[in-house]
């Protein structure tokens, strides 16, 4: 399967900064040993031009991170320090996605090790956001004429309310987010459909109502690509997640959104999001299951084939 990185676009944090940098190399690390990726398909992105920037962003949003000109609330409301370096992993965590979507155009499905920076607004980042990728990557396939709709399924434990409000009146991309109804964003946009869950949610709960939601929103999405933000802070280990949900019911998660869109025959780029859980480790687990169970299903779809071939 071909998966994305783009960790070694180092964005400089200040000592004890909270957001847990290292899970980035960690999951590549992970996804190289475990033998995910054939020759080449282990791949650095192209960053992102402006001119696909500018199909989600504003123009004057665009320029003043370019230039560092935002102003410090701006800076305060995104989470990282301004750097050029942090423009340019932000460009490449994008163009991951985009290259994630093309991938998965050809081959059902692809994964960007980045991404899912769904609280990027048009005219503004917050909660570690600057560009958001799902909204650039859906518009960039649809300008190079390869589909006319998308749906973005958000499983995150926070909304995608950067996402919502970009995409809000496009009929041609469909929203989707399940998330904490108390979790941050604490001003929630709207979503083409919205699932809010009450803290301590917990297995049962969460999977029911992704499911419900998910069948809902693919019908009515009529898509022929997703964009899939397996985020890892649902977790009941996580720091800011609250929802109670266990390792295996994320793994079911994935089984259910990416089986469910096998079914529909809709290919998945699968984009990474949050996690914050206390041991990084987990995090990563969360995340490296999202990506081996594309993995195995690609690898099912390519034995089936080999059968019918032989028979
Ligand atoms: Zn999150």
């Amino acid at each position: 399967m071909k998966v994305f990185y783009s960790d070694h676009f180092v964005l400089p944090l200040p000592e004890g900064h909270r957001f847990p940098m290292v899970k980035y190399s960690m999951l590549r690390e992970r996804v190289a040993q475990d033998g995910i990726c054939g020759q080449g398909e282990l791949r650095t992105p192209r960053a992102v031009t402006d001119e696909e920037i500018l199909r989600a962003h504003s123009p004057d949003y665009l320029k003043r991170v370019v230039s560092g000109t935002l102003t410090d609330k701006e800076v305060r409301r995104i989470g990282f320090p301004w750097s050029e370096k942090m423009v340019e992993r932000s460009r490449r965590a994008s163009g991951g996605t985009l290259g994630a979507c093309l991938a998965a155009l050809d081959e059902g499905f692809a994964a960007n090790l980045a991404g899912g920076t769904h609280h990027a607004f048009s005219d503004r980042g917050e909660g570690y956001c600057v560009f958001n990728d799902s909204a650039i990557a859906a518009r960039a396939v649809q300008a190079a004429g390869l589909v006319e709709r998308v749906v973005i399924i958000n499983t995150d434990v926070h909304q995608g309310n950067g996402t919502a409000a970009i995409l809000h009146g496009d009929p041609t991309v469909f929203t989707f987010s399940v998330h904490g109804a108390k979790n941050f964003p604490f001003c929630k946009e709207e979503s083409d459909l919205d699932a809010p869950l009450p803290d301590g949610a917990g297995d049962t709960a969460f999977l029911a109502t992704l499911e419900r939601g998910l069948e809902t929103a693919l019908d009515a999405a009529n898509a022929s690509l997703a964009i899939y933000l397996a985020g890892a802070d649902p977790f009941e280990g996580d720091r800011l997640g609250r929802l109670s949900v266990t390792k295996s019911g994320l793994a079911e998660r994935d089984r259910i959104v990416l089986e469910t869109c096998r079914e529909r025959k809709i290919p998945v780029a699968i984009t990474m999001a949050g996690g914050y859980a206390s041991e990084v480790v987990d995090t990563v687990d969360v995340h490296l299951q999202s990506i081996h169970r594309a993995a195995d299903l690609l690898e099912s779809a390519a034995d089936r084939s080999k059968e019918t071939h032989r028979t």
